[in-house]
């Protein structure tokens, strides 16, 4: 008797398991079915149905090729059963069919389970459906290695596609010719047609650019109006000529745009590897250099990187391409140099500040002032920079008036072509309209290169800017002449001493002399002096005693941002 009640608990303690392992069966996500040993269905989980479509009623007693998509896939279900017949298991990926129709991936894990070490006696197979999982996977991929608008790789997909081009040519001992392409003045088209049509026009040079080159060549776009190439196979530079042809030519018909005729060209610069550089960088470096130099010869041509080119040269005619499309591509900015009073026993007040033209170039980095002041003076750019700074300068200062520090003033620097040839006084006028700024606020600084040698004409333009409002200051002052007196004749209110006389006025007699001569010329034309480039006190007590009413330099503060010298102010307000 009490046997057979332990034999009934155990039963239940068995029927227990066996639910438990059944709801388990269920309850997983994964899909799990079971066969005899002749491969016919013996039982399928709740997920199977969901995932395949098919009841359980349906499958079973049928073949596992149910779950085949195609039954012809013959390799793989070979390679299967093989797998099977040595380890035991295979798993993998594969297509499949709903009861529907519907292909879908799925991730499928097979096992045979054997009767000791014997005959397999049944298999179990357990799958997932992963189409979604690899949609997802797929369209992250095609974005972060395609540009959305021309449908081409990127610029991260371009620079790897380049190294394997290297690295298989390497290997099979052939060369790569890499060309950098920039369309001429897309810029112009974008501002005055808008970026829809722009949008489409790159689109389209794009898939213009795609007829034109061989299979096995990449063509990405690398950014903006800029487009790479990789050539494969070119034995020496005479091959590379011809398939440059062709891309220059493909855009000799114009495109039609949304009804717009629209004609555009572009400038390449190319480069072999090995030979115009080691890596990946350098040769898009000489290749980027080339198209600037292409771009520099007139457009719609190329030009090979030739390490004869001479380096200097190169430098130059690569500043003079990229510093005609700085402002369009908004690389230049102000930064702000505080400019303060000196009071009695050497206290110090900011009044105002010098705003100073900065460029970031997006190839060449940043280049100085020293550089590229001169360079746009000679390109006549200066005068468009000029206007721009002015508008900048103004709109920065009117800010400065509300943050409690008094009335600030900002000293604008003007080159002597901007007074001879441009339009300073219409565009000052404009600028103070915009900005709400008071004109007393303003200072232009010129130079005494301006002044020496310039007519009437010039004293003219003088006047009227300060008859605005507006006070004129002497740059550089003591560097260009030997007398002073010239002074007399133009209507100035503030001389900035040079830097190398503040620099020198402790160490060299002759330069504090000099100071001394202009703080006491100035004073008594009824002018402000300032001096420049103090770095040490000793230079600022030197200044103070000699009456000098305002300085500037790292002692106070090297040039700010825009953001930080406001900060600035409503630390010294
Ligand atoms: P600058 O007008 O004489 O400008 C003063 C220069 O002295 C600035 O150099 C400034 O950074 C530097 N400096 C200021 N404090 C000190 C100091 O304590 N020690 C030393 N050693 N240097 C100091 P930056 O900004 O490189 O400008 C160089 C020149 O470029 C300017 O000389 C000016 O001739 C020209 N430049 C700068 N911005 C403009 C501009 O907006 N328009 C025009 N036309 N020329 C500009
Ligand atoms: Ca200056
Ligand atoms: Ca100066």
């Amino acid at each position: 008797m009490q046997s057979l009640e332990r034999r009934l608990a155990e039963l239940e303690r068995e029927n227990a398991d066996l639910r438990l392992c059944a709801d388990g069966f269920d309850a997983v996500s994964s899909a799990v079915l079971v066969t005899d040993a002749d491969g016919r269905i013996v039982k399928v989980n709740r997920a199977f149905t969901t995932i395949t479509g098919y009841p359980a009623a349906e499958a079973l007693g049928r073949s596992l090729n149910l779950l085949w998509a195609e039954p012809g896939d013959c390799a793989l279900q070979q390679d299967i059963a093989a797998a099977l017949g040595r380890d035991g298991h295979w798993q993998g990926e594969r297509f499949c069919r709903r009861k529907s129709g519907e292909v879908y991936r799925q991730w499928l894990s097979l096992a045979t389970v054997r009767c000791g070490a014997g005959e397999a006696v049944r298999t179990v197979a357990t799958f997932r459906d992963i189409t979604e999982m690899r949609e997802t996977a797929e369209k992250l991929w095609q974005q972060s290695n395609f540009d959305p608008l021309t449908e081409l790789p990127n610029r991260g997909l371009f620079l790897d596609r380049l190294l394997q081009a290297l690295v298989r040519a390497d290997r099979d001992g052939r060369r790569v010719g890499l060309l950098f392409l920039g369309l001429d003045g897309f810029k112009t088209i974008n501002d005055t047609l808008g970026h829809t049509i722009g949008d489409k026009l790159l689109a389209e040079t794009a898939r213009r650019f795609l007829g034109v080159v061989e299979d096995g060549d990449t063509v990405a776009r690398f950014g903006g109006d800029e487009f790479t190439v990789v050539l494969t196979g070119p034995r020496t530079a005479d091959d590379v000529v011809p398939r440059i042809r062709a891309l220059l030519e493909c855009l000799q018909e114009p495109f039609t745009i949304e009804g717009h005729q629209i004609l555009i060209s572009c400038s390449i610069g190319a480069c072999l590897w090995p030979g115009d550089g080691v890596d990946v960088e350098t040769l898009m470096r000489n290749a980027t250099g080339a198209m600037q130099v292409a771009k520099g010869a007139g457009r719609n041509t190329f030009r090979f990187f030739t390490s004869t080119m001479d380096a200097r040269a190169q430098a130059r005619s690569r500043l003079v391409s990229e510093l005609s499309d700085a402002l369009d591509h908004q690389e230049f900015h102000l930064v702000f140099q505080p400019l303060v009073e000196i009071g009695g026993e050497g206290a110090t007040r900011v009044v105002g500040a010098e705003a100073l033209l900065r460029w970031h170039n997006r190839y060449i980095g940043a280049v100085g002032p020293d550089q590229f002041v001169p360079l746009a003076e000679e390109m006549g750019l200066i005068v468009p920079i000029g206007d721009w700074l002015v508008g900048a300068a103004c709109h920065e200062a009117a800010g400065w008036q509300c943050l409690g520090a008094g009335p600030i003033e900002v000293a604008i620097n003007v080159s002597a072509r901007q007074v001879n040839h441009g339009d300073l006084e219409g565009v000052l006028t404009r600028a103070l309209e915009t900005s709400g700024l008071d004109p007393r606020l303003v200072v232009l600084e010129i130079t005494e290169g301006l002044l020496l040698g310039s007519g009437e004409e010039v004293v003219g333009k003088l006047a009227r800017l300060r008859a605005m409002g507006v006070r004129l200051a002497v740059d550089d002052f003591g560097t260009g002449y030997s007398s002073l007196t010239y002074l007399k004749h133009f209507p100035v209110d503030m001389l900035k001493i040079d830097r190398s006389f503040v620099g020198g006025a402790l160490d060299r007699a002759q330069d504090g002399r000099l100071v001394e001569a202009i703080v006491a010329l100035g004073h008594s034309m009824g002018l402000r002096v300032v001096g420049e480039g103090v770095e040490t006190g000793a230079q600022l007590a030197f200044l103070a005693e000699r009456g000098c009413d305002l300085a500037q330099g790292y002692l106070f503060s090297p040039p700010l941002t825009a953001e930080r010298f406001r900060a600035f102010l409503t630390r010294h307000g």
